[in-house]
């Protein structure tokens, strides 16, 4: 069900102050269609022990009672919190802080589980302190079925790889390992090992380098985490002394989650596989700090730009009034400690300004709490469901010319499609008569 859900317009050519508004109504829309999907489901306030049974004609010939009731969802984080009534970027199985997120969770001090009947109670209220303690807990007031159909919603959301893992964690970590390459700039010495890993057995490794692909896909993020730790360790090869800690932490840190995710496909698990997952996590959490300059965002760029104008303005005085005193190799020293100084301090507002706080890092957190309850993850085949994506809306939106009017250029397309599917099957239907 969940791939027919309605895919709102992209917000970006929303303006800000009616962004907040333009979310809510989605919210609203989303909460209105699966009203109306489940509500065969939907629980009366006061039902009979007989009221959600159903009776169906099994294949034996038999009718039986038949009492459904939902028991996962399987989607992105942003969908579950979308479908959970949660705000943006924050867990959905635990009560983590947004703040917290990237913090490493020792096992003995899990968070609180989520409480939809308390959210639902809180929302029911509809007073100060109740709407204020909802806000605290990073959820939205108002209806949400999954709060009035028999299934548990804190379970619903079930970890899997794809998403969370694959293209989540590894495609994160893909890109903080590329920027400190570039940063000792030892990136091209990575592509041209990257593309000479030979084929092995069933290993075929990819042909193609890091920067010549916008978007790797799930199977080939796997494929490559057989590889990828031999291939940052001969990049990273050598280096002045002072270089070593940053490059042996940027060795240990990509260990870490690659070992993670090897045990975590693991079919079973015993508390030895837990406890290995556990310290690759930790290890992972250790020393993740190396890559915090590959985080800063935007704001934290622009920030350094402005600061090295401002700096290389600085440089340019100090120069031109110091310049006739200078010999060749003072000029030279003076430029080098210039340039030393200015990259110091552009690190320092990205440093500052960049954290680990986004939710697919705490949710790998909770997988080894999520297979004691459930077993050992499962790796669900996502290609079926994602198809209606490209022909409905993928296929329409390539077609468009990618202007803001572009949405009824999308539906004009589908609905040509769809005319040309009826003609055919009219015409079939008249060369069977
Ligand atoms: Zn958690």
């Amino acid at each position: 069900m969940v791939p027919l859900l309605p895919i709102p317009i992209n917000n970006c050519n929303i303006l800000q102050n009616a962004l907040v508004e333009q979310r809510q109504t989605n919210r609203e829309v989303l909460n209105d269609l699966l009203r109306r999907a489940l509500h065969p489901l939907t629980c009366k306030p006061y039902p009979s022990s007989e009221s959600r049974y159903y009776s169906v004609l099994c294949a034996d010939g038999n009718f039986r009672r038949w009492n459904p009731v939902v028991l996962a969802l399987l989607a992105d984080c942003t969908e579950y919190t979308n479908l959970d009534h949660l705000e943006w970027h924050v867990g959905s199985w635990c009560e983590c802080q947004k703040t917290e997120l990237g913090d490493y969770v020792h096992t003995n001090k899990p968070h609180s589980r989520r409480d939809h009947n308390l959210y639902r109670t809180l929302s029911d209220a509809n007073a100060k302190g109740s709407n204020a303690e909802l806000l605290s807990r990073d959820v939205h007031r108002g209806f949400n079925v999954f709060q009035h159909i028999l299934s548990t919603v804190n379970d619903l959301p079930k970890p899997h790889h794809l998403h969370t893992m694959q293209i989540g964690m590894l495609d994160h970590l893909q890109k903080w390992i590329f920027h400190i390459l570039k940063t000792h700039e030892r990136h091209n010495k990575y592509s041209a090992i990257w593309l000479s890993v030979p084929a092995y057995h069933d290993l075929i490794p990819t042909k193609k380098s890091y920067t010549e692909v916008s978007q790797w896909n799930g199977k080939e993020m796997g494929e490559m985490s057989r590889y990828w730790d031999g291939v940052v360790i001969q990049s990273l090869r050598g280096g002045s002394h002072a270089q070593r800690s940053i490059i042996n932490h940027a060795i240990e840190c990509p260990q870490g989650l690659l070992e993670f995710y090897m045990y975590v496909r693991y079919e079973s698990h015993n508390d030895a596989t837990l406890s290995y997952m556990e310290d690759a996590m930790r290890r992972f959490h250790n020393f993740k700090n190396v890559f915090i300059l590959g985080r800063a965002g935007k704001k934290a760029k622009a920030k350094a730009k402005a600061l090295r104008r401002e700096l290389v303005k600085k440089r340019k005085v100090h120069k031109e009034t110091k310049a006739d005193s200078w010999t060749a190799s003072k000029k030279w020293c003076e430029m080098n400690a210039w340039q030393d100084y200015i990259s110091h301090k552009m690190d320092i507002p990205k440093e500052l300004d960049a954290d680990f706080n986004f939710p697919k890092i705490h949710l790998i957190s909770d997988w080894a709490e999520l297979i004691c309850r459930y077993g050992a993850l499962q790796q669900y085949l996502a290609e079926r469901h994602e198809q209606p994506h490209n022909t409905n809306p993928k296929d329409g939106w390539n077609a468009s010319n990618h202007n803001l009017n572009y949405l009824p250029q999308v539906i004009t397309f589908q609905r040509h499609i769809q005319c040309f599917e009826i003609r055919e099957l009219n015409h079939k239907a008249l060369t069977q008569h």
